[in-house]
């Protein structure tokens, strides 16, 4: 099940053809067979050509992965990932170049945010007013959110990138149905996912030390370093723990187990930090990856 070798940087993997006998039988997210003439579907890119910034594959990295897939599961991931992508690229505004940033302001100015009704997500700040006390004061502050990525929408997306990857390196023969891998949908595990500035908390920086004693069996960095991948396997158990990064700004952490409940590295992690901003309101306190520290992403593709 170790592909490693598999996984061509420089060039997409293409499962895709316009004739149905030639592709894919099966869609690797919902895994019903594509040859029923009653399941119609197209063609899909594992990683959307546009929820990395126009251009992506062009640069550092040419992988992708390129399947047939039912129209019906296409159409949700493909609602999914511009939700994704115009509030991550959105975020990741201060760490962009020119070029990048025009592209992200451009997205961000034109898709609406679906839990912000009629405002599109450059506009779908969040305004948090606290109250708390000082003394025999009374304080009122404000805080300004900056747009919020919706959380079923981030744990939808991705779960379909886990099944595709996961199909990619459990398939044997993919024009087979008997040779196709798929990754169930209740095997899936959503630990959690976390903004760049907060890739060093207390429970981030001990999962890479958990995870350093795995079996790293899937590792993407393509699109220019826009979109990360790494499974690990825990062979003894035979679960599967993965970590996606979207756009640079974004991590999102999960796990492939039999019955998609939490698996054990998830569980008996040490507490977050807390800010206590009023007697009854606290905040999670954010903390960045320290220049120089180990990080689990840069290690391993320095490494590969
Ligand atoms: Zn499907």
């Amino acid at each position: 099940m170790t592909n490693l070798e598999h996984l061509d940087s420089s060039k997409p993997e293409i499962w895709f053809s316009k004739y149905k006998e030639r592709s894919n039988k099966a869609c690797p997210y919902c895994a019903r067979p594509l040859f029923d003439p009653d399941i119609p579907s197209n063609e899909e890119h594992l990683i959307g050509r546009n929820f990395v910034p126009t251009g992506s594959f062009d640069r550092d990295g040419r992988f992708n992965f390129q399947f047939r897939a039912c129209m019906e599961c296409n159409g949700v991931k493909a609602e999914r990932e511009r939700h994704v992508s115009s509030v991550t690229l959105y975020s990741g505004l201060p760490l962009y170049d020119d070029r990048i940033r025009a592209i992200a302001i451009n997205k961000a100015s034109k898709d609406f945010h679906p839990d912000k009704k009629g405002k599109v997500v450059k506009d779908a700040h969040d305004e948090m007013t606290l109250t708390g006390n000082m003394g025999p004061m009374s304080m009122t502050f404000g805080m300004h959110m900056p747009p919020q990525l919706n959380p079923d929408y981030v744990r939808d997306l991705a779960f379909f990138h886990i099944q595709g990857l996961g199909s990619l390196i459990t398939t044997s023969n993919h024009k087979t149905l008997e040779g196709m891998g798929v990754i169930p949908y209740s095997m899936l595990y959503s630990f959690g996912f976390f903004p760049e500035r907060d890739w060093g908390n207390v429970q981030l920086v001990e999962l890479a030390h958990r995870f350093e004693t795995l079996e790293v069996i899937l590792l993407v960095d393509t699109a220019a370093g826009f979109f990360r991948a790494i499974i690990f396997k825990d062979a003894a158990k035979d679960e599967w723990y993965w970590i996606l990064e979207w756009n640079k700004v974004c991590r999102v952490y999960g796990a492939v187990t039999k019955d998609g409940q939490c698996p054990h590295f998830y569980v008996n992690l040490p507490e977050h930090k807390w800010n206590q901003l009023s007697p009854t309101r606290r905040m999670r306190l954010e903390i960045p990856l320290k220049d120089g520290e180990k990080d689990i992403f840069r290690r391993h593709f320095i490494a590969a």
